[in-house]
């Protein structure tokens, strides 16, 4: 087992632990991984990390719960879920401000993450309509049939350092409405977020060990995959974990979805208006320190494009302001989540400008006053990428957008396309037919038109394709009920006094 040696006095140590059946436990395992505070540099907490004997009790305790659970109605389920909506957003500044302290993005933008996660909860209660199937009466004489979905049992969710509010919660509420007991397994990077929505639920009135949160790494994972008790598990992270957990999971007979990473392309067309596209590159391409799934980190520009929009985006990227995400100055952007992550992005910079693009920005070297340990990087630009350059190939995750100029649309769209990730990408222009054909012909599982980071409402369902997801289904909206349901098919036969005699044919219509 790992020794944990924390950089900080243990005494003052901030233990942050797991939930189990109702409130905060402490469990057998004794490793801990630092937390920090990535404006500050300092580490503020130590995470618990979960090994299999913590599994076990967690799964144990789910198992009570779903019991309980699946039989609870609809109407009580819903009613739950609406009381859970109006605490989480009673809380909401206080949920973003712990997701600010540990990640690192700004107030606005935990903000804005809480706010698309709410709206899952809202999805989520209407679930008396989500879970009405199909009926048909008279199938055959005194015969109907219909079909129910009812919920799988114990299943986990393992989510990202990047979204500690908002992946979850494409989650849980749907697992939770279909009657599943949840197991959250959150990011050992910003684990704290995760006991503030577990307590909610139990304000809200869901009974213990229907939603469980244990903290931990890879051991916990691996043990949540063999557990043979948990029978589904919904995945967000990177491409090779995501990989790794669809394989695990599915040999040991589980249902699983895992979504993976990305390198979201932006087209712009010579006649799309430059200031809005320069507008979108720097707000999808910088937003949240490009800590996001959905970030722009390609601009592909087509034709001579790119003359006028890289000058655009330079000149926006000057007024970007860098800094704390608590600060009481509105800032744009706040710092990466750790030092070694910060590190690597600078890395991939250094390499960039080895490998012969043009830095046209270049974010390395920033220090904030005041806060001279932070993990701050400043946005950072190049021009004329190619695509076999590392820094177009690998997801950075970082404040790092790569332009590749491209002769024509043809040649973008194959670009794209030959990408292994396939989460989302956009298009700029205003020409309806050329916005068509992309949408068509695109091998992506979110596009933008206009739009640079479409992501689904709570309706629809949001996922990529390729590398950027392993598995059938997407997550919440319609696909999620899916995930968290099985189907049964009921065929049920009131016969009348007189039907009589015995038939060993099979059942027929005739
Ligand atoms: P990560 O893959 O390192 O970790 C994700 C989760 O997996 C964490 O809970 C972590 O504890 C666990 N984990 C890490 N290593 C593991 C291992 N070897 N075995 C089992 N579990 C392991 O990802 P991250 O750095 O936390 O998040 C960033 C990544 O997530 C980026 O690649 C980003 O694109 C991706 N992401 C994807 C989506 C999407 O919808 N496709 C959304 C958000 C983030």
């Amino acid at each position: 087992m790992r020794e944990w040696v924390s950089v900080c006095d243990a005494d003052a140590m901030n233990l942050i632990d797991h939930w189990i059946d109702g409130a905060t436990t402490p469990l057998a395992s004794t490793r801990r991984s630092d937390v920090f505070n990535p404006a500050s540099g300092q580490v503020t907490g130590a995470v618990a990390l979960a090994e299999p004997a913590d599994v076990n009790t967690a799964v144990a305790s789910a198992c009570r719960g779903y019991e309980t659970w699946r039989d609870t109605s609809l109407t009580k389920r819903s009613q739950i879920l609406f009381a859970y909506r109006q605490l989480v957003e009673a809380h909401k500044l206080e949920l973003a401000e712990l997701v600010s302290a540990e990640h690192g993005k700004v107030r606005a933008d935990a903000l804005g993450e809480v706010g698309r996660g709410l709206e899952v909860v809202e999805f989520a209660c209407g679930i008396g309509t989500l879970l009405q199937t199909p009926f048909n009466e008279d199938v055959s004489s005194s015969v109907d049939t219909w079909t129910v979905r009812q919920p799988v049992g114990v299943v986990a969710g393992i989510t990202p350092f990047n979204f500690p509010v908002m992946v979850p919660m494409w989650m849980y509420p749907v697992a939770i409405a279909c009657g599943n007991a949840f197991i959250l397994k959150p990011s050992e990077k910003d684990p704290s977020v995760s006991l503030l929505m577990a307590r909610l639920w139990t304000e809200a009135g869901l009974p213990e060990g229907v939603f469980n949160v244990l903290q931990g790494d890879a051991v916990t994972v691996n043990a949540l995959i063999d557990h043979p008790d948990v029978a589904a598990l919904s995945f967000v992270g990177s491409t090779p974990i995501a990989r790794h957990i669809h394989t695990a999971a599915s040999a040991a007979g589980k249902r699983v979805q895992a979504l993976g990473g990305a390198k979201n392309h932006m087209v712009v067309l010579p006649d799309a208006d430059v200031g809005q596209a320069a507008d979108a590159a720097v707000s999808a391409g910088y937003g949240s320190a490009g800590e996001r799934c959905m970030a722009i980190s390609v601009v592909v520009a087509v034709g001579d494009v790119g003359d006028r929009l890289v000058p655009e985006i330079a000149n926006r990227i000057d007024d970007l302001k860098v800094g704390p995400g608590l600060s009481d100055d509105d800032m744009d952007m706040g710092a990466l989540i750790s030092r070694d992550h910060r590190d690597r992005v600078s890395g991939y910079i250094e390499l960039g400008a080895v490998e012969g693009a043009t830095v046209v920005a270049d974010g390395r070297g920033l220090t904030i006053d005041g806060h001279e340990d932070g993990f701050f990087l400043g946005a950072t630009l190049f021009d004329h990428v190619t695509t076999e350059m590392k820094i177009y190939e690998d997801e950075i995750f970082g404040p790092v957008l790569c332009v590749v100029r491209t002769e024509t649309y043809d040649e973008a769209l194959a670009l794209i396309n030959d990408s292994p990730f396939g989460n989302g990408t956009a298009i700029f222009t205003n020409d309806g037919g050329a916005a068509r054909h992309f949408r068509r012909n695109v091998e992506a599982g979110m596009v933008g038109v206009n739009v640079p980071i479409p992501v689904p409402m709570s309706f629809h369902s949001f996922g990529g394709w390729n590398d950027s997801l392993f598995g059938d289904t997407h997550a919440y909206g319609a696909e999620g009920v899916k995930f968290y349901t099985r189907n049964k098919v009921i065929t049920e036969r009131w016969p009348s006094p007189h039907d009589r005699g015995v038939d060993l044919g099979f059942p027929s219509n005739s």
